[in-house]
């Protein structure tokens, strides 16, 4: 397919006349950079962005919040996290109320840090939350395999690793087209793509993260969709080849395996989780402290399910700025960089 130049992509974009489609931005950062780079405002109105559920912390249930919160004060571990998590509301309380009440959670940016951390903490027990898809599975992953090569005992992960193609299934009838995430497709490759269009019609486009690259892809897509055919473009070839980073993909097929999960807003997807393979179990967080099944309850007035789901936007919840504020989350997806409703609240409001 024909690729475009920033200003015949604006051309498109905004002449656009057809009738009205519907995008699902399937990752967070795109979301986030579509408004903060302006490309939003050159939407005509009858071309929609949608969000979808390509934020790790987002998709994350209640529940686990829920386990995170007993094993830092039941149970006394050391927990370690990305940022973003510690102030997802659980059930009763986020990780940053557990830290209030004397839990010891630290923030990370690498699994490998909690590893150091369980390292020169040999008496305590350090838990790292594994939350994310394809991207940082492999590095935690690693961890695990460097945690037995160096014989740390006392460090456990709490796994909540998604990975995307069956998300895309459940949600293929969401949108006219997807707008794939780059990142993701760094690691998986164009296969998944391949088959969406193949065995169920649905289009879309790899797209990076550049203003060129978004609005070349977002052009792609409006040109494909007039055609009338569906299809699919890699527009971020400079990162994505065609069978992805095989190493990363070995590193995480090593060590996890697939398994049904639950996905905050869109319940149990079969196979779209991962958990540590048998041999990997004294590094299975829930295993070694015996942690019982966890059923959390999310805030009511909370729609992030739907919004991770495209079904309505954050501005159409009623606590979207007032009661839910990236101050003062409600839901999952005010508190994260990469969530829909904390990206409305920063760019755009009800745009
Ligand atoms: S605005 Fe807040 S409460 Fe509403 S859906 Fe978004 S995160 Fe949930």
């Amino acid at each position: 397919m024909k690729h475009y130049s920033i200003a015949e992509a604006k051309e498109i974009i905004t002449g656009y006349k057809g009738p009205h489609i519907r995008i699902m931005e399937v990752c967070g950062t795109h979301t986030h950079d579509i408004f903060k780079l302006g490309i939003r405002s050159l939407l005509p109105a009858n071309v929609e962005l949608i969000s979808g559920p390509g934020c790790p912390v987002c998709v994350t249930p209640v529940g686990y919040i829920d386990e995170a919160v007993m094993l830092a004060l039941e149970k006394q571990a050391i927990i370690c996290t990305f940022g973003d998590l510690i102030r997802v509301p659980g059930t009763k309380m986020s990780l940053a109320d557990a830290r209030r009440q004397g839990g010891d959670i630290r923030m990370v940016y690498s699994p490998m840090d909690a590893l150091d951390l369980a390292k020169e903490n040999p008496d305590r027990e350090v838990v790292f939350l594994a939350v994310g898809f394809e991207t940082t599975t492999p590095i935690t992953c690693l961890s695990v395999k460097h945690a037995i090569k160096f014989g740390i005992k006392n460090y456990s992960i709490l796994v909540a690793n998604k990975t995307m193609p069956n998300a895309y299934m459940a949600l293929k009838d969401s949108a006219d087209a997807f707008l794939y995430p780059g990142h993701v497709n760094a690691i998986t490759g164009e296969a998944v793509c391949k088959e969406m269009l193949e065995k169920y019609g649905v289009s879309g486009v790899i797209a990076g993260f550049t203003a060129e690259e978004l609005m070349d892809a977002m052009a792609v897509i409006i040109v494909g969709l007039q055609s009338g055919k569906p299809f699919f473009e890699n527009c971020y070839t400079r990162v994505v080849r065609e069978d992805g980073n095989v190493r990363a993909m070995e590193a995480i097929d090593e060590v996890m395996e697939a398994v049904d999960t639950e996905w905050r807003g869109l319940g149990i997807i079969p196979m779209s989780g991962l958990k540590l393979r048998d041999r990997f179990a004294a590094y299975d967080a829930r295993k070694k402290f015996g942690i019982p099944e966890i059923k959390g309850v999310p805030n009511p007035a909370c729609r992030c399910g739907e919004v991770l789901q495209g079904k309505c936007k954050p501005s159409d919840c009623k606590v979207f700025g007032t009661g839910c504020t990236p101050q003062h989350p409600v839901g999952a997806c005010m508190v994260s960089d990469e969530g829909a409703c904390s990206a409305y609240y920063q760019y755009g409001g009800a745009i």
